[in-house]
């Protein structure tokens, strides 16, 4: 294969939250960036996300907290709640907690705000070039030197020269395609419910802190979003899935039904949004393979994984700082560099995940079990219960 140019970009497929940040971290690092994004216009569906100290970690090195305080809300506690009786079981401190802690917030914020601030720092970086409508096909030799990239936009086939594809297109990832043995994206058998409505159409016993509410084989978790303006709300059970699509439209009755059993204020907190979208909630394991030659997956396409931990994009916005740090612009083997990326973050990543599968089961336990759990989180002291993640929320990205 001829030399890649150096001057030539590094092309990332997928302008989610993964992406984005790639792009920001990679132009940072001193490379020309292409961001080919499939969707013709990127907005995000409106629900809420945790971004852990870690993740905030990366989003402080890239210089992005001032824009993104104004838009937060950072709960002072996780409450943990029965669903079975309504009963409060235990509390988790964050807040002014995790901050001094870990010396960067635990912040809630919408999915849209976060992905239109990492937008409007891509936007004003002459570096950064974002194509929408566009989807990735390949990655060839080019006659003329280096690599090209093929893609189509709007129906119509185009290329771009390039010294690396970074493949952020999330959890139905094509770029995955061009990983041999690559993991695929597998169904849970789990399925995710989520909402927002305004702070001001429900009681005020849902205004403060975050909820975890716990039942067999279904769990709600809620907290106040854009400055305390909204609510998130998602509801998580185990249930089939039959819609042609991942995601899709819900049927707000399907959810009350499924709720039947729980305290009568929860079901009306259910009632409050107008709408409510449902998820089939999936995973890729990440043990399997991430790069080959200079593709290199990132975020939900490597290791996508079940929001039991709040952290999947956590872990995307982890990638890029770690993909930047082990690809300084001079970087002579490309495909050395993207390995020592995989390297560097897969064990993590495969232990962030089974933590996030074993909370699915202790979340929905049953009987003996769930009293059992109950007991322990009960006697835990609120700080304690926070320090249980210093493994995931202490990580901070390479300097
Ligand atoms: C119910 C639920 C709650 C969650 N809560 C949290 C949380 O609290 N905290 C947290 O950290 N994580 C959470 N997550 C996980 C988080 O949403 C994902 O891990 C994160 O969005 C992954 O980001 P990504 O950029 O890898 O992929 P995505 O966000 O899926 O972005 C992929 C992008 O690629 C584009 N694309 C797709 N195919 C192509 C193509 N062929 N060519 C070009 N572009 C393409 C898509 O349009 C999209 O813009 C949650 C997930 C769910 C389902």
């Amino acid at each position: 294969m001829s030399e890649t140019p150096s001057s030539a970009p590094i092309v990332i497929a997928g302008a989610g939250i993964g992406g984005l940040s790639a792009a920001l971290a990679l132009r940072k690092a001193g490379h020309e960036i292409v961001v080919l994004e499939r969707a013709t216009n990127l907005k995000e569906v409106g629900a809420g996300l945790q971004l852990s100290p870690n993740a905030c970690a990366v989003l402080a090195q890239l210089g992005l907290l001032d824009a993104l305080a104004p838009k937060v809300y950072a709960p002072p506690n996780l409450e943990i709640w029965s669903g079975q009786t309504g009963d409060k079981i235990s509390r988790v401190e964050l807040g002014g907690f995790l901050k001094t802690r870990h010396g960067n917030p635990f912040w809630v914020v919408h999915r849209a705000d976060l992905q239109n601030v990492l937008l409007e720092a891509a936007s004003s970086d002459d570096g950064i070039r974002l194509i929408v409508d566009t989807t990735v096909e390949d990655i060839t030799a080019s006659p003329f030197g280096g690599l090209t990239c093929s893609f189509h936009t709007g129906g119509n086939a185009n290329s771009q020269t390039c010294k690396a594809l970074i493949g952020a297109d999330g959890v139905w990832s094509k770029t995955r395609k061009l990983v041999p043995e690559h993991q695929n994206a597998r169904f849970s058998g789990q399925v995710a419910y989520r909402a927002t409505v305004p702070i001001e159409n429900v009681p005020e016993r849902w205004h403060k802190n975050s909820g975890l509410w716990l039942h067999k084989r279904s769990h709600l978790v809620h907290y106040p979003i854009r400055d305390g303006q909204l609510l998130n709300i998602v509801a998580l059970v185990e249930e089939p899935w039959q819609d042609e699509t991942w995601s899709a439209p819900a049927r707000q009755e399907d959810l009350i039904h499924n709720f039947r059993h729980w305290p009568s204020d929860v079901r009306n907190l259910l009632n409050a949004p107008d709408s409510w979208l449902k998820w089939a909630l999936c995973s890729v394991d990440a043990s399997g393979p991430w790069t080959h030659g200079h593709v290199a997956l990132l975020g939900d396409s490597a290791h996508a994984m079940l929001p039991y931990m709040a952290q999947g994009a956590a872990m995307a916005i982890e990638d890029a700082a770690v993909l930047a740090h082990h690809l300084p612009p001079n970087t002579e083997n490309i495909p050395a560099a993207l390995r020592a990326y995989e390297e560097s973050r897969k064990a993590r990543v495969r232990t962030v995940q089974a933590q996030a599968f074993r909370n699915a089961r202790t979340f929905h336990m049953d009987g003996i079990l769930a009293a059992a759990r109950n007991t322990v989180l009960r006697l835990s002291g609120a700080q304690k219960l926070a320090a249980r993640f210093d493994n995931i929320y202490g990580w901070t990205p390479p300097q």
